[in-house]
């Protein structure tokens, strides 16, 4: 398929682009960009008018939970792969803590395969550091980086004994695989379900100390140092975490960051309900929209691992990711069940789903706060994590595959789970007048998804 993006505003960080130009999408591949774009096109071209629109490197979600294999009531592949085109995404990588776990290149294969058949989008695959993500004993990272994949963590649980997370760093160096990690002191957080401080307190909930993250955030500084293995920390939440990371990387420490749209939004507050929310910790977000979305105090919606910080802890992830220290932002689309959620706060699991409203809400909360250009904002979409991973994606370079994302950054629309994509409904974003919208997705030069129009996967 053969297609011309005429008019719109062309951003590669990677290339340092930033320009309204058309742009040629020839087999699969950018064949040009610019004034020649339109006098190379075939004549059976295919033409967009994007004319006030962004076209940028197809985004990419590091952190992503598939739930296929084992938790397909949750999502499949096919259910989320589609909700990641919706929301402007060409490539997820789906993390390895499924039923069986990715520890073993046959479970790899399963889903590499799957992904083929019945992925919307690119899917790249994490696997496990440990056997069964148990913590106990290294998975065999060798053979998993032969099968192919494009880095290793135990998301959702994180390596307690240091023993083996630093041997774990010198196999991954060894393979030259990063090492993503999910930081949680479990001595520390025990079983913690919201921010430690005054909210716990007053709604009677056990509380997730910051220093539950950083503890291992500062672990995992002292293992890269001394190995040289480059450890990627995954959805920092607290002030602490950052000041951290910000200190090892001026001193040139191979870590990396990333942030979640609902740490940066959202605080613990909303745990209280809408009504406190909105007068306290919400009262200067978003500022100039009328009507607030409301909801109940303990709705589970707003439980998720590590949980939502104080103010404190959302300005200085602001602050990290706009100063650079946080380079990534992904989701940590987390789907389950309604009636896995529609429970006591306690006993409700972790984890919410974000595909589909993490464009709009870092747009709002970057480039609509002019926190940060949409170079810089998109380069933590594309750019940063291809290089992080190793990816040859994330760019707009002659030749290069032609995965586009082409969005709208000042469409204002409704987020109605109802008319998600994805298999699961529990966002607290439900009902939220949110600022920015994919457009089309397109993979390989082929329009995945587009607004108003759906493509479905062959
Ligand atoms: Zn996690």
């Amino acid at each position: 398929m053969n297609s011309l993006l005429t008019g719109g505003r062309v951003i590669d960080p990677a290339n340092r682009i930033d320009q309204v130009a058309d742009l040629l999408i020839s087999d699969g591949k950018i064949k040009a960009i610019g004034p020649g774009a339109a006098s190379q096109a075939p004549g059976d071209v295919e033409r967009m008018d994007v004319a006030g629109l962004v076209v940028c490197p197809g985004l990419i979600d590091l952190h992503v939970h598939l739930r296929e294999p084992g938790q397909t009531a949750k999502e499949t592949i096919a259910t989320g792969t589609a909700a990641a085109a919706r929301g402007g995404f060409t490539s997820v990588v789906c993390m390895p803590n499924t039923s069986p776990t990715i520890d073993n290149s046959g479970t790899f294969a399963l889903i590499h395969e799957r992904a083929a058949k019945q992925g919307v989008v690119n899917v790249f695959v994490a696997g496990a550091i440990t056997k069964g993500i148990a913590g106990e004993e290294l998975a065999p990272i060798g053979s998993l980086k032969r099968a192919g994949v494009v880095a290793i963590t135990d998301d959702g649980h994180c390596v307690q004994n240091n023993e083996i997370m630093r041997r774990a760093l010198e196999y991954a160096k060894m393979f030259d695989l990063p090492v993503m990690d999910h930081c949680q002191d479990y001595s520390l957080v025990t079983d913690g379900v919201m921010h430690e401080g005054y909210w716990s307190t007053a709604l009677g909930l056990r509380g997730w100390p910051v220093a539950g993250e950083e503890m291992i955030v500062a672990r995992n500084i002292l293992l890269a140092e001394m190995t040289g293995a480059r450890v990627h920390c995954q959805h920092i939440s607290t002030a602490g975490s950052v000041k951290l990371l910000r200190e090892a990387k001026r001193r040139s420490v191979p870590v990396s960051g990333e942030a979640c749209p609902h740490h940066f939004t959202l605080t613990d507050v909303a745990i209280a309900g809408s009504e406190k929310f909105w007068k306290t910790d919400g009262k200067e977000l978003f500022a100039g929209v009328s009507e607030h979305p409301t909801w109940p105090a303990y709705d589970t919606n707003f439980k998720m691992n590590p949980p939502l910080r104080s103010a404190e802890d959302r300005e200085a992830i602001l602050e990290g990711i706009v100063d650079g220290t946080l380079e990534i932002i992904c989701s940590d689309h987390a789907p389950h069940c309604d009636y896995e959620k529609e429970v006591e706060f306690d006993s409700a699991p972790f984890g919410i789903t974000g595909l589909e409203s993490e464009l709009a809400l870092s747009l709002m909360q970057f480039f609509h706060t002019k926190r940060l250009g949409l170079p810089d904002l998109i380069a933590k979409f594309t750019v940063a994590p291809a290089r992080l991973l190793g990816l040859a994606k994330g760019t707009l370079s002659i030749g290069a595959d032609a995965d586009v994302t082409v969005f709208d950054a000042d469409q204002e629309w409704v987020f109605d789970k109802t008319s998600s994509a994805s298999k699961s409904g529990n966002s607290p974003f439900d009902g939220w007048r949110l600022k920015g919208k994919a457009m089309a997705t397109i993979v390989s030069g082929r329009k995945v998804w587009a607004e108003e129009v759906e493509i479905s996967a062959t």
